[in-house]
């Protein structure tokens, strides 16, 4: 099931940041430091009284002139329009209305998604200033007043956010295996789509849920069916030269949120770069299917060792996702181009797979027998029950006598034990622990 997406519209300056870094709430995560998550905040999970959503800071860089203020915020206000559900635009409430909020007001007001007003740096919400109600002007309903520094009213611009996402909308076809194809402008993501979707195109009148479904191309393909998210068409210019890379990086991750399986196609004479990482970190801490794709392999001089050089580099550029697979593909020449709905189809069926709780055990007493778990000042870790409580993508919950006994290295040594013996190739495992009281 995909989460709805939040994204958060504002001038530079206004305090999206600190309010991002406010709500984005922590959760266990096995992987010490992905990139693109950690050090970048373009995209974070968030949850509020048991619903979870996605929150995109559509900010840019820091533009220094008003007209450049104005045709970025016009930018944020299309990228939210295009790939959220619903949109908050936050205003200054210690500047006030300025003539750049009123006019992306106008261009918000003329979107069909929920649009909320939030006025931040209200440090005082006792003493309203008396410019807080020129916000109303904007014709977008009520202004809730925040101070995201103070922690103050975040309760209720929480609670409006929860209240607006559409109900239902969000139970896409869950048997249906939706893919996004990532990758940098010029990869092959639109060669490889048509090669895939060509000749095996649906035409489908009305996807049952589909809240956004003018970028989706259904297909089959051995006879089940199939969902692309298509990114590679919308290559839209911006003012900012620094801000396309950033945009394309938020329309990777609205793609991302909602798929089940991520291609991330690689250019094999470039190599990976710093974007395929940061989208590779948002992919896995999302807990989606991800495949390496490799493609222009026609372009290299190979030998015997240029597939395994290739995976090694892989394995070192993106290490926090050994369980991804790869393959390497010419869309031009067709090489193994087949291998690509072969890889997608597994990786969506070990995604949906069960481990029965007492095979699980077996094998959680087996590890702990050969590798003893972790001790500190004498008390040792002790795991007492662990089981499957989720899939897509598979959750373990563990009872254990002690959180902070439970270290990173430890969790990884289980989660490559459960690797072992079931695969889960192409997905992330999620772990929580969980202290028996
Ligand atoms: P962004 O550019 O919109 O992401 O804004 P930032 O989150 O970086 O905040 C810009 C400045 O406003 C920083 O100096 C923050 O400390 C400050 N700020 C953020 N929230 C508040 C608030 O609620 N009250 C006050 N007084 N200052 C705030
Ligand atoms: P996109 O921007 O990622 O959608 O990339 P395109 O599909 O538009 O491809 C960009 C260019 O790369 C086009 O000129 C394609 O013909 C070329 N291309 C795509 N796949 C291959 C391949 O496997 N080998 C070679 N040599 N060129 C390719």
């Amino acid at each position: 099931m995909s989460k709805p997406l939040v994204a958060v519209v504002g001038r530079p300056n206004v305090g999206k940041s600190t309010f991002f870094n406010r709500v984005v709430g922590r959760r266990v995560s096995i992987v010490e430091d992905t990139p693109g998550v950690t050090r970048d905040r373009i995209y974070a999970e968030a949850e509020w009284c048991g619903t979870h959503f996605a929150l995109i800071d559509t900010g840019g860089i820091e533009p220094n002139t008003s007209d450049v203020i104005l045709s970025q915020m016009r930018e944020q206000a299309e990228i939210a329009m295009e790939t959220s559900d619903i949109i908050l635009f936050m205003v200054d409430g210690k500047d006030g209305l300025t003539h750049a909020d009123a006019e992306v007001a106008g261009m918000l007001r003329r979107t069909g998604k929920p649009v909320l007003v939030v006025a931040n740096k209200i440090d005082n919400p006792k003493n309203l200033p008396d410019h807080f109600y020129d916000f109303y002007e904007l014709g977008l309903g009520e202004v809730i007043p925040i101070s995201s520094a103070n922690m103050l009213g975040l309760g209720d611009a929480l609670d409006r956010i929860v209240e607006s996402f559409p109900e239902g909308e969000f139970t896409e076809d869950e048997d249906i295996t939706k893919i996004a194809v990532i990758g940098k402008p010029n990869v092959g993501k639109s060669s490889l789509i048509n090669k895939l979707v060509g000749e095996n195109r649906v035409i489908v009148s009305n996807i049952a849920g589909t809240t956004r479904d003018s970028i989706d191309t259904p297909f089959q393909w051995g006879g089940e069916d199939f969902i692309l998210i298509d990114t590679a068409g919308i290559r839209r210019k911006s003012k900012v030269t620094e801000n396309i890379e950033r945009y394309s990086v938020i329309r990777a991750v609205a793609a991302i949120e909602r798929c089940d399986v991520c291609l991330l196609m690689i250019d094999a004479v470039e190599g990976i770069t710093e974007q395929d990482k940061k989208i590779a970190g948002v992919a896995h801490e999302a807990g989606k299917g991800i495949m390496v794709v490799v493609n222009k392999w026609d372009l290299l001089e190979k030998d015997n060792h240029t597939m395994k050089n290739f995976e090694k580099e892989i394995q070192k550029e993106l290490p926090f996702m050994a369980y991804a697979p790869a393959v390497f593909i010419s869309v031009l020449t067709g090489q193994r181009v087949e291998n690509v709905m072969v890889t997608v189809k597994s990786i969506a069926e070990t995604r949906a797979m069960r481990v029965p709780t007492g095979q699980l055990n077996s094998l959680i007493a087996d590890a702990t027998m050969l590798q003893p778990p972790p001790s500190d000042k004498g008390k040792h870790l002790k795991i007492y029950y662990a089981t499957q409580v989720g899939v897509k993508p598979p959750l373990f919950s563990f009872q254990i006598n002690k959180k902070d006994l439970m270290h990173f290295s430890y969790a990884r040594y289980l989660e490559n034990r459960i690797r072992d013996a079931y695969g889960f190739k192409g997905t992330s495992l999620k772990f929580v622990f969980r202290e028996k009281g």
